[in-house]
């Protein structure tokens, strides 16, 4: 029986991109393959291409907002924190505003069941023009595996938790397979728009801002689009209230100018370091540190250590194609956790020489002075020459090709939480 937390990890691996965003906010934020777009940026984007969106500013301070409001002369405003996190409209900002001041906002941590339990930073907001909503519904592009294409996925329901709505009520959710190359027939758009409840002149407007989404979608190469709410007004508009754009890293050499947007400020400063040099991290509560080749012996490593009665710290992935200079780079953030107490390395030499990782390691010990005891579990190609290597270094290392051996000895190396 796999320990909670990695049963987690498990679950953000396998599942598709649309929930993965939402069950697991920790790894799309820690890992370099992930850009998410704040509101702002993807409402430019969508603007851009002719989809309706509030009008807008957007306000680093409480100055600036004060003269983005002048200048929409709206009768009513709304202010929108710019974080990565949804949630935001029943979030809790730590100045105690509850919706509402700029001045109170910026600068401040704002905490929503989606964020990490001290909020994140609020750097930026959007000053936009208040509109009344008459109906929120749901809508969503992504790519699909099951399919291997775009789907168009939609509710008549929308404002709310989208993952509960396809728990409690899948016969809300309707979804429309894209052919990549054909692209989104009007008939699909019409029949979205339908069972979205547009009626009336309702539903050709929101055909056509479908259709204007996945030309967004075509145009950008995302790995998703999603508007929550996609919503009507009692005027009869069809407005975008809420936009959300991710890419994975294939967008990356298509869509620099997307990419260079990405300020990661919302990222852990650990986790840019890391991204620096290739490496995943993921960072955990426990003590003892993981550092692994490929994300399937992450899981396995923190499952044996969970099994041992043990607490992983984090863990790191060097990925496939380990080289010297990043078993250095990895050494120096895990050495640099305060609360590892332990290291346990966990490499299969597949591809990669587990000599050439022996070396690395005992190279980066001996200049980083490592004080905590590693286990290390190597196995693979050249296995034998690796181990003499480590045992002859005379650092605190102890080797074995067990992990479940070498586990229990970094169990037995930590104070137990
Ligand atoms: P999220 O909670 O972080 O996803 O933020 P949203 O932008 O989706 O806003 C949350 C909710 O606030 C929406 O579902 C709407 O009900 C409401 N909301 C957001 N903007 C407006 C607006 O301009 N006018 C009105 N009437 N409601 C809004
Ligand atoms: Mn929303």
């Amino acid at each position: 029986q796999p320990h909670p937390r990695s049963a987690k990890l498990l679950r953000a691996l396998v599942l598709s991109p649309m929930l993965l965003v939402a069950q697991s906010q920790a790894f799309q934020f820690t890992s370099r393959r992930w850009l998410n777009l704040q509101e702002y940026q993807s409402k430019k984007l969508m603007s851009d291409y002719g989809v309706r969106v509030q009008r807008f500013f957007v306000a680093d301070s409480a100055n600036e907002a004060l003269q983005a409001d002048k200048r929409l002369n709206a009768k009513e405003i709304v202010l929108k924190a710019q974080i990565l996190a949804g949630g935001r409209g029943k979030g809790v900002f730590n100045s105690g505003l509850k919706g509402g001041l700029a001045e109170q906002m910026i600068g401040y941590n704002l905490a929503t069941k989606q964020t990490p339990k001290g909020g994140v930073k609020v750097n930026k907001v959007i000053v936009a023009e208040a509109l009344d909503i008459a109906r929120e519904t749901y809508l969503a592009i992504l790519m699909d595996r099951s399919c291997n294409g775009p789907m168009l996925v939609g509710s008549p329901q929308g404002g709310v938790d989208i993952e509960e709505l396809v728990a409690s009520n899948p016969e809300l959710i309707f979804k429309e397979q894209i052919g990549i190359f054909e692209g989104i027939k009007d008939s699909q758009a019409q029949r979205m728009a339908e069972n979205l409840g547009f009626l009336g002149p309702l539903k050709n407007q929101a055909a056509d801002q479908i259709k204007k989404l996945y030309n967004v979608f075509l145009k950008v190469d995302p790995s998703q689009v999603e508007v929550n709410p996609f919503s009507e007004t009692p005027e009869g508009q069809v407005v975008c209230f809420d936009a959300k754009i991710n890419f994975d890293d294939n967008a990356e050499f298509p869509q620099k100018n997307i990419f260079a947007m990405d300020n990661k400020s919302e990222n852990e400063p650990i986790e840019n370091e890391a991204a620096r040099y290739d490496l995943k991290h993921i960072g955990l509560d426990g003590n003892i540190a993981c550092f692994v080749n490929g994300a399937g012996l992450a899981m396995a490593t923190c499952d044996i250590i969970f099994l041992n009665g043990g607490k992983p710290a984090n863990f790191l992935d060097l990925g496939g194609s380990v080289k010297e200079a990043q078993v250095y780079q990895a050494f120096k953030l895990l050495t640099a956790d305060p609360k590892v107490e332990a290291i346990l390395l966990s490499i299969f030499g597949g591809i990669v020489n587990c000599a050439i990782i022996a070396n690395g390691i005992t190279k980066a010990c001996r200049e980083l002075e490592l004080k905590v005891p590693m286990m290390v579990r190597l196995e693979g190609t050249n296995v034998q020459e690796a181990q003499s290597i480590l045992s002859s270094s005379g650092l605190p290392i102890t080797s074995t090709i067990d992990l479940e051996d070498a586990a229990r000895k970094a169990v037995d190396n930590v104070s137990k939480k």
